[in-house]
């Protein structure tokens, strides 16, 4: 089994590390009922995508 002839030292880690940052998830207001929603998806409140209706709401 190939095993690390030395071991990677905090800086290596860290470097390493870097890339590993989580980034925060977009949001946008949906334009019929103002609900926070994902870009490029349905409005999860009023089933409403593009100006229209595409999912039947519950209320
Ligand atoms: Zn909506």
């Amino acid at each position: 089994m190939a095993v690390p002839k030395r071991k990677t030292s905090p800086s290596r880690r860290n470097m390493r590390r870097s890339h590993h940052a989580l980034t925060a998830s977009a949001f946008q207001e949906c334009p019929n009922c103002g609900e926070l929603k994902m870009p490029h998806n349905m409005c999860g409140a009023c089933g409403h995508y593009n100006g229209r209706e595409v999912v039947e709401s519950k209320a």
